[in-house]
């Protein structure tokens, strides 16, 4: 491949999908269709390419975001793999923030679902432009106008249809493409699941005429719509060109004015070409979207990165994978400037500076050597060896801090431990890579019991490290019952002393402080403040302070959990010229912080989980009740057919082990998913139980 490739030529793209839409799929028809897999894996079957993690075959989810290029017209196309569990959050927030577009793909029977929601939030927030492919469409009761429908009341999209279906069901063949005029027609029954058959372009059957001159109609009132110039010459009766229309139905996607809408069927590689075309025609390029903003550590200045690959290197290192033939991997997005293999970079995060290694491309089936990489592309590099998620890469011509993805703070636990000696240090290796790869998953020692302690965002996410362990790292071990991490935090302002003075003799020790504590919103943590009036405190003590206050909140008054959302001002002190020391005020900070939250009011909090069952509707009372017994707040129950989708708010201890549970009382008619949303004091009546267990 060249080394330097257009800049306009290439896509960095994610299907955006919840879990079964069809997105491993969807991804596999268009590796095959691009050329670069030669047979077509079966998510059921569990060969698919994508999802290469056994564990992930199993379960049929995907749940490391892999990037895989491949090439369609003369475009490069990275795809970056999204996971459709809310449990990995980690991996969905990751790469949302390193793709330029996406592609959200619904199931044409059950339309919008909750969760499509959320993914389309997520998507929302870091203002990725969207096409959409309604997939299923061979599905009995498949509905392209019904899913769109559902966009618009849902998710409050502008979807703009953009092909009409042909053939409904089982007789869906293809799809007329509303801008050209040109049907993609599949041949039928012919083909085999392991292939995708090359379609035929034809005319609008005549049959159609009518549907497709009122999509058309419709969609170049949606296009003119966004354009004023358009909308004029529109509506003083003039006829727009084709590709006119097809540029501004570009500039309104990208600007996120409009959702073209698509649709197919993955299974038998129905579509796959036309959605193909529609990545490339409407989603942007890496320059089409804003420059990325980074922080000058320095100044603290905002600065602009352009994809230029003459401009100084600023790359973001998105995700860490430890690959089973070349190691520790770590996969970069290119924002400005250019890589070379085995170049000398600065970590600016770290502030440490790194050898770049070999640069790779990652295939569907196969690595490809890069000599460089330019801005805008995505690479995996070997050999970085203190680089991890998040972190910027620079060189020293201009240090700057990319914005890292946001991760949340793990919300499970479970104490794990090795089943013999001879597994202690695999599990300590293990549980190192797989902290390394995953920010929202924590290893952490207690002392107090002597116990490993490993944290995640839910209970299927810390099954799935636990279940790596066992294949990747060979490491047998016991695992705990799953519980959640509760938190505590004052509820009223308090003013707290510290008082920490020995002076019996000899050399004594003198630190004393006065804190203002304050109750801050859900998911602020914990913020110091200094606000020492006059000169009372010598601000070299300051620094053992914050380390007191800090090491003293790790563990609350009601039941050692730690304290959040606080404010806490150093506003006060006292010291003596010879006494005072660092260890003298830490222990200060740590008195007046045990004493403040004590007389603060502290609440416990835990974490509440937003729940989503859909159930056969006959099941309905059963799932209802049985919700009401795990102080569940039911949101919203809506239905369509015999299916029925219940909401509800719960927390997130409730839910354990409610897989069995609900199994049962559904006979397995039922499924459910769990996110995590925020923190919610604890009732009052259940206080006692949680407090004497802790
Ligand atoms: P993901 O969880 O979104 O990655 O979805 P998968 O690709 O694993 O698909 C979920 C299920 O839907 C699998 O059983 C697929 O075989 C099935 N599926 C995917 N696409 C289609 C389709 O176009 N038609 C039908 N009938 N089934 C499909």
């Amino acid at each position: 491949m060249a080394v330097s490739f257009p800049i306009n030529k290439t896509r960095n793209i994610g299907f955006i999908a919840h879990i079964d839409a069809g997105k491993t799929t969807v991804t596999e028809r268009v590796l095959f269709v691009t050329g670069r897999i030669h047979k077509v894996g079966e998510v059921d079957e569990g060969t698919t390419t994508m999802d290469w993690m056994p564990q992930e075959r199993e379960r049929g989810i995907t749940i490391t975001a892999a990037a895989t290029t491949t090439y369609w017209r003369d475009y490069r196309v990275n795809i970056i793999d999204t996971p459709g569990h809310v449990d990995f959050t980690a991996e969905v927030e990751r790469s949302l923030r390193v793709l330029d577009g996406g592609i959200v793909v619904l199931d044409a029977v059950a339309g919008v679902q909750p969760q499509s929601e959320t993914v389309w939030r997520q998507a929302d927030t870091y203002q990725v432009p969207r096409i959409c492919f309604v997939n299923k469409m061979d599905r009995v009761g498949a509905s392209y106008e019904r899913t769109i429908e559902s966009m618009r009341r849902r998710l409050k999209a502008n979807p703009v249809a953009i092909q009409v279906p042909v053939g409904e069901e089982a007789t869906f063949c293809g799809v007329i493409d509303v801008l050209s005029g040109q049907a993609t027609i599949y041949p039928n029954g012919s083909h085999g699941p392991a292939e995708v058959l090359a379609p035929e372009q034809v005319p609008v059957p005549p049959e159609y005429q009518d549907v497709f001159q009122r999509y058309r109609q419709a969609m170049i009132e949606k296009i003119v719509d966004t354009d004023e110039k358009l909308l004029i010459r529109y509506l003083e009766g003039e006829e727009l060109g084709e590709e006119e229309l097809r540029q501004a139905l570009r500039r309104a996607t990208i600007q996120r004015s409009l959702v073209p809408v698509l649709c197919g069927s993955a299974t038998s590689g129905k579509g796959i070409h036309p959605l193909l075309d529609a990545i490339i025609d409407y989603l942007p390029s890496p320059a089409d979207v804003p420059p990325v903003e980074g922080i000058d550590p320095k100044t603290q200045q905002t600065v602009l990165c352009f994809p230029d690959d003459s401009a100084p290197l600023a790359a973001l290192a998105f995700k860490v994978a430890t690959d089973p033939f070349v190691g520790r991997l770590v996969y970069l997005r290119v924002y400005s400037g250019k890589i070379k293999t085995g170049a000398s970079v600065i970590n600016v995060t770290k502030d440490h500076r790194e050898r770049m290694g070999r640069l790779l491309q990652m295939h569907a089936n196969h690595r490809e050597e890069l000599e460089d990489i330019s801005a805008g592309n995505i690479c995996a590099a070997v050999g970085l060896k203190n680089t991890f998620t998040g972190d910027t890469i620079t060189t020293e011509l201009r240090p700057i801090i990319l914005e890292p993805p946001r991760f949340p703070q793990p919300v499970v636990s479970v104490a794990i431990e090795p089943k013999t000696r001879a597994d202690q240090d695999k599990l300590t290796d293990a549980l190192r890579k797989l902290s390394d790869e995953d920010p929202t998953f924590v290893v952490r020692f207690n002392p107090e019991t002597a116990q490993t302690i490993m944290s995640g965002m839910g209970e299927l996410h810390l099954e799935v490290l636990v279940d790596r362990m066992r294949r990747e790292f060979g490491v047998a071990a016991h695992v705990g019952s799953p519980r959640v991490s509760y938190r505590e935090a004052i509820t009223c302002p308090v003013r707290s002393e510290g008082r920490f003075i020995r002076q019996t003799g000899g050399h004594g020790q003198y630190g004393h402080i006065w804190l203002e504590l304050e109750p801050l919103e859900r998911g602020s943590g914990i913020v110091f403040e200094v606000g020492l009036k006059g000169g009372s405190l010598p601000r070299e003590y300051v620094p053992a302070v914050e380390a007191g206050v800090r090491q003293a909140l790790d563990s609350g008054p009601l039941a050692g959990y730690p304290v959040v959302d606080l404010k806490v001002i150093l506003v006060d002190g006292t010291y003596h010229p010879v006494d005072s020391s660092e260890l003298a005020f830490r222990s200060a900070g740590m008195i007046a912080i045990r004493d403040g939250v004590r007389r603060g009011k502290p609440v416990l909090l835990e974490p509440i989980a937003q729940l989503e069952v859909v159930t056969s509707g006959e099941f309905l009372g059963d799932v209802l009740g049985d919700l009401g017994t795990r102080r569940a707040l039911i949101r919203n129950i809506e239905g369509e057919g015999d299916t029925q989708v219940v909401v509800a708010m719960i927390p997130l201890g409730e839910t354990f082990a409610y897989t069995t549970r609900l199994r049962s009382i559904t006979r397995g008619r039922a499924s459910f998913t769990t996110e995590f949303r925020n923190y919610q004091p604890v009732p009052e009546s259940i206080l006692k139980t949680i407090i004497n267990l802790g």
